[in-house]
């Protein structure tokens, strides 16, 4: 059976976008703030846009369902989004008035998996700086991002609409719009696995502060000890 069978009666893309600016403005006056991802957006300007693609693609499956989410990102269908703890919320236009309900969960990392990816971005990691560009030493690579990147197991779907499928289209463009907000926040990624940034950005800055601090110590041949001071002032 097809998603998109013919249950349920077609509603073109402007009906779609009507409805959605109705409900926008509605929202507006009643003073809620909505969060949507920008019309057109595609993830993939930096690396973890990037990272969040080559992972769904990781799962065929799923991948297949995702590219469908694609055009209703485009049309700028993600009417709201917030990324928390453990959860996505959304909402998504669709046919009917009130945009549906997503909400996709992804199981937080155990405490033994939380002590690794601290320690790895501690000890392995430079700086903040390099997290968030992935600039990650070779042999971490895979192992962290495994850490990181959730399971297909590890993600559960749920949606307001009629359509009962596993991953219906208003999924699918949340889905896509993750990788959109991790090109803007990358760090909302660990936000979602359960890693607080604060300790995360706490053990980077440690860290570094090590290594400066290592490097500082190392003698250098900038600095003059005090024998080569009295004999530059001939003392
Ligand atoms: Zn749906």
């Amino acid at each position: 059976m097809s998603f998109y069978g013919g249950y349920y009666s077609y509603t073109s893309v402007a009906d779609k976008q009507r409805k959605a600016q109705k409900y926008i403005q509605k929202m507006k006056k009643s003073g809620i703030v909505l969060h949507p991802i920008e019309e057109n957006s595609k993830p993939g300007s930096t690396w973890w846009g990037k990272a969040w693609n080559q992972n769904m693609t990781r799962y065929a499956d799923l991948e297949n369902r995702v590219s469908r989410g694609h055009s209703y990102v485009r049309n700028g269908f993600v009417l709201d989004m917030t990324i928390e703890k453990g959860v996505v919320k959304a909402l998504v236009a669709g046919s009917s008035s009130t945009p549906y309900s997503v909400k996709v969960l992804f199981d937080v990392l155990t405490e033994s998996e939380l002590r690794k990816v601290n320690e790895i971005c501690g000890q392995r990691i430079d700086s903040l700086e390099d997290l968030i560009f992935g600039r990650f030493p070779k042999d971490l690579g895979e192992s962290f991002l495994d850490l990181l990147f959730p399971s297909p197991s590890a993600i559960h779907f749920s949606c307001s609409c009629p359509d009962s499928a596993y991953m219906c289209k208003h999924i699918a463009a949340v889905i896509y719009g993750i990788g959109v907000r991790l090109d803007e926040d990358p760090l909302l990624l660990f936000s979602l696995r359960g890693i607080d940034s604060a300790t995360l950005i706490r053990s980077s800055l440690e860290s570094r502060t090590k290594t400066l601090l290592a490097n500082a110590s190392k003698p250098s041949d900038r600095i003059l000890d005090q024998s080569e001071v009295s004999k530059l002032f001939g003392l």
